[in-house]
């Protein structure tokens, strides 16, 4: 079968990119090519602004009820396709089909919760400032946005952003990866029946180029960034410097430390998803275990043997526990990265290097890997692999874990495992990090709480979903009255 080109959609209608260029899409358990998504052009991007821009009115006047009453449509919309949706996040990123249903599920959350946008979207005022004099504060949407996504969370990520932004009476631009677009193409069919008036959402495949003239186009208010911490930094500058404002959220290196009293049968399985969960391509990944003092020789032990275990293959077999890296330039770094932590001398306790999956000759895969005896100055404990690759740190203390933690350039998550409460204060308090987990591998905040994140995990300062996400796609206006 001929892969299909993606197509994109623009003012309520979906079109073919007159693009020259498109980026191959990947099943990474077979190597085939199942799609193509166009890089879109400027003039594409144009097209997207003004139609977003000539719908923003119309909405903006629309009441916030009937705005919410569109995301409780597409709520049952995308509960309908759930397992659809769920297998197209698998088939092109590769994650289990688990943690497909597990993104999706997030991604409707964020729906739930722009329902709820009629109240939350209420001012406040206060009468008597001065004598016969009232002043009120209202929330207004601002105009056009746009989100440039990253290839991990293909689905979800956009809607961080998405629910907020139209609920709030804005319109929406999103850039989906060129890595991992489908989800997004798909989601965008939902939206087209949830009958939202043309240009009120908007989807314009592309890289790098497409997100640029989005970043310059003068009708873009504001931008929401998911992706790494390079661009990231790019994209934050570039939004300033046109006049926009931006949400960046970055890359991460997380640390999950284990006390002596931690309970290890309870935190090893926690500690596993963490580490190797959607094959350790979660920004809140954990990549470094911290083993505190008498903690380290039985965890390092359980750590492995467990990891071991993990069935690597195809993420749609329901029995398989880790799928492949999403593409094959991910799976050639991992792998250079393991090279990297050899020649720097750390000690590989568990190799996923050479793994092989039966049936499945072509998949980008890589088996979960253990390093030991790794020093926070090795590239494998500073930078962001990105992939199945865990490195063990054994640490005195607690103050030690959080020099290690605090001296890292990322702030993204980090989690402690311990059974005392004095511990975890210590360490909830004193840790440089946004998304931090007691007793908790995966620090993922819900819809109704900002996804945080510090230093270099983020550029900006009003983060995705909750009370943030109402603020950034929101003006305040201060309206004082007398009359005579
Ligand atoms: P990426 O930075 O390569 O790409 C992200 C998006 O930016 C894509 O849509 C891409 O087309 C676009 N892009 C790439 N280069 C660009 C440029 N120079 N100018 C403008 N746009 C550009 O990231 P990725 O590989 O897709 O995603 C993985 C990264 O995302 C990891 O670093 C991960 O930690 C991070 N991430 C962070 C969070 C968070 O909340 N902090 C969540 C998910 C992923």
């Amino acid at each position: 079968m001929t892969p299909q080109t993606l197509r994109n959609y623009i003012d309520g209608r979906w079109t073919a990119s007159e693009a020259a260029e498109a980026a191959e899409v990947h099943n990474p358990a077979t190597g085939e090519v199942i799609a193509r998504a166009p890089l879109s052009t400027a003039a594409e991007v144009g097209a997207a602004v003004a139609a977003a821009g000539a719908a923003f009115q119309e909405w903006r006047e629309t009441p916030p009820l009937v705005r919410a009453r569109a995301m409780f449509r597409l709520k049952g919309l995308m509960e309908g396709r759930f397992e659809e949706l769920a297998r197209v996040i698998t088939t092109e990123h590769g994650k289990i089909i688990d943690e497909a249903r597990g993104e999706v599920r997030r991604a409707i959350e964020n729906v739930e919760v722009a329902c709820g946008l009629p109240a939350l979207l209420m001012g406040y005022n206060a009468e008597d400032i001065a004598v016969g004099i009232d002043e009120e504060a209202v929330l207004q949407p601002v105009g056009v946005y746009a989100c440039i996504a990253p290839f991990n969370f293909p689905a979800m990520v956009p809607f961080w952003f998405l629910p907020y932004a139209i609920g709030c009476g804005n319109t929406y631009i999103v850039k989906p990866s060129e890595v991992c677009p489908m989800s997004q193409n798909l989601l965008f069919e939902l939206l087209d029946e949830a009958d939202l008036p043309p240009g009120v959402v908007n989807l314009v495949n592309g890289a790098r180029g497409t997100a640029e003239a989005l970043l310059a186009h003068p009708g873009v208010a504001g931008v929401s960034f998911v992706g790494s911490t390079p661009v990231a930094r790019q994209i934050y500058a570039t939004a300033a410097a046109h006049g926009k404002r931006a949400q960046c959220q970055a890359g991460a290196k997380n640390c999950l430390v284990v006390m002596p009293d931690a309970d290890l049968a309870r935190a090893v399985p926690n500690l596993l998803t963490s580490a190797f969960g959607t094959a350790g391509q979660r920004c809140l990944a954990g990549s470094l275990v911290l083993a505190v003092g008498g903690a380290y020789e039985p965890l390092k032990e359980r750590l492995v043997a467990a990891a071991a275990r993990l069935k690597v293959g195809d993420g749609l077999d329901e029995s398989v526990q880790m799928g492949p890296l999403a593409t094959r330039q991910a799976q050639e770094r991992v792998l250079g990265y393991i090279e990297r932590g050899l020649a720097e001398g750390a000690r590989l306790l568990l190799d996923g290097r050479g793994v092989t999956v039966p049936g499945y000759p072509d998949g980008y895969f890589v088996g979960p890997t253990i390093f030991d005896q790794v020093r926070p100055e090795m590239a494998i404990a500073r930078e962001e692999i990105f992939g199945p690759v865990l490195g063990i740190i054994p640490v005195a203390n607690l103050d030690e874990a959080l020099e290690i933690i605090n001296g890292s350039p990322y702030g993204n998550a980090a989690s402690l495992f311990t059974d005392s409460g004095r511990a975890a204060r210590e360490f909830r308090y004193r840790a440089r990090c946004g998304n931090i987990g007691i007793n908790i591998g995966i620090a993922a905040p819900i819809a109704t709480f900002p996804f945080a994140g510090m230093k270099n995990s983020f550029f900006g300062d009003l983060h995705g979903q909750g009370r943030d996400a109402i603020q950034f796609f929101t003006d305040r206006k201060v309206v004082i009255s007398r009359w005579f």
